[in-house]
């Protein structure tokens, strides 16, 4: 039977797992990490806003993660023939969200938040199979039969969890009607983080570390139109009278470097928790990519839940009270970006008229849109709310 004694087991060493298990070495609980990947993934690169870094100056990984990434300030938005949409002050920005948004890889990433004891505890190959609630905590079995008891269990295991079936049945992450394009340049672009709204479709980019570049393109389809045999001559077509320096950086992309993904997402499930067993990052809440916060969530999600389960003996009322504080917070991120999502790629006529509406609207409604969700600040709030 689990107990106090056994150690809190994550599953998924993504961006959650790995957050939500260096906020609890941090605060001195012992966790076990399981990762059915037999190495660390590669990914492509992130956006990661000041409410996530502000998260993870908490737990002492905000310089590390830092130091791996280049920042940058917020530009603004285009048309595809080069016309400002929003053009918010750059200065008016940095002083909403406390500071610049950071460009980093996702392994980078992922790797300078666990740091070596999180590292450490890491078991990469190992595929869990189910997660059930046994006495006072829960007991984790794995593929292959070898079972892990634990006083509580975060599932960090992502938009595709199985184990999430725990807690709650879950409704399967829908098709949104566009696929999105990333890649990351051997090109170095010194201008601010800047996005392109075109005909049913999105696009943009954001400084890397080391003369790289990330830049993403998301794209209007039919679900069952298989990818082209070359992503990269497809996407230089789409991109290739648009303003500089979006077909510079698809041609300095090598196809290592370029992932096509169709977007999905689901309603924030009802349930995050079930006794010691709670969901975090996309597991709980897979969110479309318009706000660029799915990581950045599930960053707040790892620091909030991770502090307060290492300080609290009773993991069962500690789970129900964080999934309940943050369900609505995170609802509200999923529902805008659902809503900006479906306005970005609806057909031409409404999503011209979307264009437009956005240009008349005042620098400061935006402004305040990233203050709320973006911001340092926003994450504080977050965290005063549950004690922390
Ligand atoms: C096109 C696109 C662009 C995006 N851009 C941004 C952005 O700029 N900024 C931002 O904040 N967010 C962005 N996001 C969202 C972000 O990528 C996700 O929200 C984030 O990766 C979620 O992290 P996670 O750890 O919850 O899940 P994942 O990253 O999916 O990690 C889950 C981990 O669990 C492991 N796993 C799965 N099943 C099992 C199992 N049974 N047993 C053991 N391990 C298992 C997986 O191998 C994986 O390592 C974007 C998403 C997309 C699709």
């Amino acid at each position: 039977m689990s107990g106090p004694r056994e150690p809190i087991v994550v599953v998924g060493a993504g961006i959650a797992g790995a957050t939500a298990a260096a906020a609890l070495r941090a605060g001195g609980a012992d966790v076990v990490v399981l990762e059915r990947r037999r190495e660390p993934g590669s990914g492509s690169a992130i956006s990661l806003w000041p409410n996530a870094l502000a998260a993870l100056d908490r737990i002492g990984r905000g310089d590390a993660v830092r130091a791996a990434g280049r920042p940058s300030s917020t530009g603004g938005t285009r048309r595809e023939d080069g016309r400002w949409l929003m053009r918010p002050g750059e200065a008016q920005v940095d002083r909403a969200l406390g500071e610049r948004v950071l460009g980093i890889r996702r392994a980078a990433l992922v790797a300078a938040i666990a740091g070596t004891e999180v590292a450490a505890a890491t078991r990469h190959g190992a595929v869990v199979e189910a997660v059930a609630p046994h006495g006072g905590g829960a007991v984790v079995r794995l593929a292959g039969g070898e079972e892990l008891a634990a006083r509580a269990v975060v599932i960090a295991d992502g938009s595709g969890s199985t184990t999430i079936s725990s807690i709650a049945p879950v409704p399967p992450a829908r098709y949104a009607g566009y696929v999105g394009w990333r890649g990351i340049a051997r090109l170095r672009v010194d201008e601010p983080a800047t996005q392109f709204w075109g005909p049913s479709m999105e696009a943009g980019f954001l400084a890397l570390a080391g003369d790289e570049t990330y830049w993403f393109l998301t794209e209007r389809l039919r679900e069952d139109v298989p990818a082209p045999a070359d992503g990269g001559a497809h996407v230089r077509g789409v991109l290739a009278d648009w303003p500089a320096p979006m077909a510079a950086l698809v041609a300095a992309t090598p196809d290592a470097e370029l992932l096509r993904h169709p977007v999905r997402d689901r309603r924030s499930l009802r349930r995050w928790a079930r006794g010691p067993v709670v969901a975090i990052g996309d597991a709980a809440h897979p969110m479309r990519p318009h706000l660029a916060q799915g990581g950045c969530q599930a960053i707040e999600d790892g620091v909030l839940l991770g502090l307060l389960l290492a300080r609290e003996p009773d993991a069962a009322p500690t789970a129900a009270r964080f999934a309940a504080a943050r369900r609505r917070h995170v609802g509200a991120v999923v529902r805008n970006a659902r809503a900006i999502g479906t306005a970005l790629h609806a057909p031409r006529p409404l999503n011209a008229a979307f264009h437009a509406g956005n240009a008349l609207a005042p620098s400061a409604a935006m402004i305040a849109q990233l203050r709320a969700v973006a911001s340092r600040r926003a994450f504080e709030r977050q965290a005063r709310r549950l004690g922390l």
